[in-house]
Formats: structure tokens, C-alpha cells, sequence
């Protein structure tokens, strides 16, 4: 086994990084910078203005304005239907500044984000606010696909109920947040996109993903058809209690009562 930079042996049993199908010994590890999307140290780092570096595996791999976005998410409409979902045949996509897209859903004050993750660990990539689908600059085509099933499940439910989107921490909140969530999770399994699947688990924390875990555990026996109904369901009832009058607090305004 050699090093993909130096080209050295890496003996057996020694650390090495690995991804991309190769491997990278310590010292080159230590010594070299690192992709902000994929953290791999490349040997062609190049350095993206306002981000970071980016590696030779991710350019190429990456979404841009001059992508016809619809095209790549289309063919997942028919995924979306499974779940109950109509699709928004004409999106709006909005490619959004990194601190605002963070700020649109988090108001906590976190560190600067040194690498991508930094950012979903606790933020979506892709966030449906009133009309418009905000993009983070720079993302791969697996990551938009899964993030934007996540926000078109999102986009459906917050237009039902007459929402700007679906931030708020009263149960009807959760549980529909939870929902979207897992639609784009189990499309991450079913795509075989092992990063986003193991991102989503675990991430956004601050109770992004809602009550995903319910809808994770309940996949194991219900079908899609029958977990969408079990959903409207329970969501019918909470939007009448949780969302009439002021929609900043719900929870205060319900805790009362
Ligand atoms: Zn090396
Ligand atoms: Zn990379």
C-alpha cells in the first residue's frame, strides 16, 4: 500500500487516512490542508473563496448556478408520491450566503464552520422558507438530492398548513419536521448514499429532526402509504391546536391552556 501524495509505502497496521479508494500516510496527513467537503487531504487542493479547499474527488462533483437543478430532483417526484407528496413542479431555488442560511433555522451562536459538517451538524444544506428552496453554495449532487427530498416533503406540508416553513418546537412542529426528515433518510438507504444516510441519523442537532426516530422506528412495520396516513392523522389535530393565532409561540401560548 503507498500513499496517494508521496507515493511512500504505508506499512501494515500503520495510520493512514483513507477515501476516495486511497490511502494517505501521517506525516502527508498532518502536513497537508483539507477538502471542506470531504476533509480528504489532496494532492490538488484548490482554494475556494469564502470557503475553503476543495479536492480534486469533489470538483467536478459539485452543484452550481449553472445546473439545472429541476432535472436533478425530478426524478425523485415519483419517490415524493409514494409518501403522499406533490411535487412543486416549478421550485424556486435560491443559492444562499452560508451565515444566512444557518441563521434562517438556528439562532444559537456557533463556531465558524471550519469544515461542511461543522455546518450540518447542526443546519440543513437545503431550507424551504417561504417559496424558495435556499441552497448552500457548494454541495455535492448526492447531498442536494437527499437534503432536497428531505425539503420538498417539508415545502408540501408547510403549503398545507398555510406556513412560511416548519421551524417552530410545538408537537405539530416536530412531528411534521421529524417526517420530512425521514423521507429523505430513507431515501439516502434506498439510494445507497451511505454519507447522507449516517449524516441524517445523527444530525442536525437542536432538534432539527424533529421526531424522526418515531418515523424510523415505525418503517420497520408499517407501509409508506399507512405511515403518510398514520402522519396526516395526527397532524390535522395539532394544527388545530398549535397553530392557530401567534405562530412565534405556540408552546407558550398552548402551555396554558
Ligand atoms: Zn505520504
Ligand atoms: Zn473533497
Amino acid at each position: 500500500m503507498h500513499c496517494y501524495i508521496c507515493r511512500n509505502a504505508i506499512e501494515d497496521g500503520a495510520f493512514h487516512y483513507n477515501d476516495h479508494g486511497f490511502q494517505v500516510c501521517k506525516p502527508c496527513f498532518l502536513n497537508s490542508g483539507r477538502c471542506f467537503i470531504c476533509r480528504f487531504p489532496g494532492k490538488k487542493l484548490v482554494e475556494v473563496p469564502g470557503l475553503g479547499l476543495e479536492c480534486e474527488f469533489c470538483r467536478g462533483n459539485v452543484i452550481g448556478q449553472g445546473d439545472d437543478l429541476v432535472e436533478i430532483i425530478a426524478p425523485f417526484f415519483a419517490y415524493l408520491s409514494q409518501f403522499g407528496h406533490q411535487p412543486i413542479l416549478h421550485p424556486d431555488f435560491a443559492w444562499t450566503e452560508r451565515t444566512a442560511l444557518r441563521e434562517m433555522q438556528t439562532a444559537e451562536s456557533l463556531r465558524q464552520e471550519e469544515f461542511i459538517d461543522d455546518f450540518l451538524r447542526y443546519c440543513y444544506p437545503v431550507y424551504y422558507r417561504a417559496g424558495a428552496f435556499h441552497l448552500l453554495y457548494r454541495m455535492t449532487k448526492s447531498m442536494f438530492v437527499v437534503h432536497g427530498i428531505v425539503q420538498f416533503a417539508a415545502a408540501d406540508l408547510a403549503r398545507r398548513f398555510g406556513l412560511d416553513d416548519l421551524a417552530g418546537r410545538s408537537p405539530f412542529h416536530t412531528l411534521a419536521r421529524g417526517w420530512a426528515h425521514w423521507v429523505g433518510f430513507e431515501a439516502a438507504k434506498r439510494l445507497g448514499y451511505d454519507l447522507e444516510r449516517r449524516q441524517l441519523r445523527k444530525w442536525p442537532e437542536l432538534g432539527g429532526q424533529g421526531e424522526f426516530q418515531r418515523f424510523e422506528k415505525m418503517a420497520y412495520f408499517k407501509k409508506p402509504k399507512d405511515m403518510s396516513a398514520f402522519l396526516m392523522a395526527n397532524l390535522n389535530p395539532l394544527a388545530r391546536k398549535h397553530l392557530t393565532g401567534s405562530d412565534d409561540l405556540p408552546l407558550a401560548k398552548n402551555g396554558t391552556s
